[in-house]
């Protein structure tokens, strides 16, 4: 496969095994510095055996992502658009030939009122995620774009969504750069698995057989300009080492060629999907343990990136990893399209887990300290790709994000909250206000009266 050796990292993860305790700390002292681990650091980690060990390892994961982004979680809703899709990957239920799954694409009214649906409950940040293909009389980025369209034109109120990522197949440059003027925030593509032995078995039709032509759509995505772009594995293809070692010799290769590596990295485990025997059961079921210490190693690996964490994780699973580095989580998933308000009427793609609303979500959040943050306003501002990374590298994006995960926070409790939770949430922003140093003070102070004043999206 294209910039990974597989070779190399066999052997670094052989090399690595049973390093001494004291060479360990060496890393975590490195990563409490907040610089990005070399191959063979990240491989000494991801090797650790010794629980005690581990839980150090969970303890710097904790402190760096609270040195980058400070205590705030950025929630989104996933939005399916379609569920036709012309591949065939075993572990999916939209594979094409598939016959348990009921296929539908929404129109751009449908996919309007989706988002309404997700409006009403106070939402701001949508993932649009799709099968591949195109819809009769229109390409896929047509349809793409045509999606993007429809989620930034609906309105309730003063409410509409402000930032929309996506995650949908690879594309060509030409139409990368469409994509990119629909002004979508970042584009999502996971390789699933850098073993390419495996991928090859896994992907068995369609344009997705192809693993280079996957690998090489992020640094197309690049070159058209889009430089917020997502990644993870899909973990349980392939030996969970392995697989995170290799992301990071991708995002070597991504930083030596574009000067920025991934504005997020995901870490999908694989669920159960319908249709697929081998979601069932995986050849490299990921551990609860082994995950926890997997996010930490990223997170140490990787300071400056964002890590999200989906709704297929449990509630028990979401609420413990969240102090191991997640920045980004999701909340009331659905993965059908049309899922939000017609009960789950057409296919979904895999079974989530945590289920719980919006609101409980934030109201998990308020009790664990977290503030619960809708901002978009990186990339509203052009703090993308560089200049993102510029401010995030030496803990400097902390100050920004503080003030707007707190505007935003209270715009949605002012919005969108009963008033037990109301309470409970002033009761944390009058926690947290304190600990800002002076200007950010002063900067929350004011936006905090333009929002008693009705303006609304306020951020700095
Ligand atoms: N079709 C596009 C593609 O595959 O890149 C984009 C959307 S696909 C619906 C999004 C991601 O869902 C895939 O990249 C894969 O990692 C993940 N996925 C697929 N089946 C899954 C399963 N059974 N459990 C968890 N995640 C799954
Ligand atoms: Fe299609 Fe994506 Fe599912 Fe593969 S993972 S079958 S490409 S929707």
């Amino acid at each position: 496969m294209l910039y990974i050796d597989e070779e190399k990292i066999e052997d670094l993860l052989a090399d690595a095994k049973g390093t001494p305790a004291h060479k360990i700390d060496a890393v975590l002292n490195k990563a409490g510095s907040l610089k990005r681990l070399a191959l063979d650091e990240t491989a000494a980690l991801l090797t650790v055996e010794d629980p005690r060990i581990i839980e150090k390892i969970f303890k710097a994961a904790a402190y760096v992502k609270n040195e980058i982004y400070g205590n705030r979680i950025v929630l989104f809703a996933p939005l399916y658009i379609s569920n036709y899709c012309a591949n065939r990957c075993v572990y999916c239920a939209f594979q094409s030939g598939n016959p348990e799954v009921k296929r539908k694409h929404l129109t751009a009214d449908e996919i309007r009122a989706q988002t309404e649906w997700l409006l009403k409950r106070g939402h701001k940040r949508v993932l649009i995620v799709a099968g591949e293909s195109g819809v009769p009389g229109k390409s896929a980025i047509d349809y793409y774009i045509e999606a993007v369209e429809a989620v930034y034109s609906a309105r309730v109120g003063p409410h509409y969504i402000k930032r929309v990522n996506i995650n949908c197949a690879p594309l060509s440059v030409e139409e990368f750069k469409r994509l990119k003027a629909s002004h979508i925030g970042t584009y999502q593509l996971f390789q699933e698995t850098y073993h390419e032995a495996t991928y090859r078995k896994c992907h068995l039709k369609g344009p997705k057989s192809d693993p280079d032509n996957r690998l090489s759509a992020v640094d197309r995505a690049f070159t058209a300009g889009i430089d917020d772009v997502g990644i993870g594995p899909l973990y349980g293809l392939y030996d969970y080492s392995f697989e995170t070692l290799a992301m990071m010799m991708h995002i070597e290769h991504l930083e030596k060629k574009f000067n920025v590596g991934p504005h997020t990295i995901s870490v999908p485990r694989i669920e159960p999907a319908a249709g697929s025997e081998f979601s069932l059961n995986p050849p490299y079921k990921v551990a609860d343990e082994d995950f926890k210490k997997l996010i930490a190693v990223i997170r140490l690996s990787v300071p400056y990136t964002g890590m999200i964490l989906t709704t297929r994780e449990t509630a028990e699973m979401r609420d413990e990893v969240i102090n191991l580095g997640i920045s980004q989580i999701s909340a009331e998933s659905k993965t059908s399209p049309g899922g939000y308000s017609d009960n789950e009427k057409w296919g979904g793609q895999f079974t989530t887990s945590d289920r719980r609303s919006l609101e409980e979500m934030i109201a998990m959040l308020i009790r664990k300290g977290h503030i619960p943050s809708f901002c978009a306003a990186c990339y509203r501002r052009d703090r993308t790709g560089e200049k993102f990374m510029g401010l995030a590298k030496p803990g400097l994006i902390k100050g920004m994000c503080s003030v707007n995960a707190l505007v935003t926070f209270k715009e949605y409790l002012d919005d969108f909250a009963t008033p037990k939770l109301k309470e409970e949430g002033y009761g944390l922003i009058g926690k947290e206000v304190p600990k800002l140093d002076a200007r950010s003070k002063e900067q929350v102070k004011k936006l905090f009266a333009a929002v008693d004043a009705g303006l609304r999206d306020e951020y700095v």
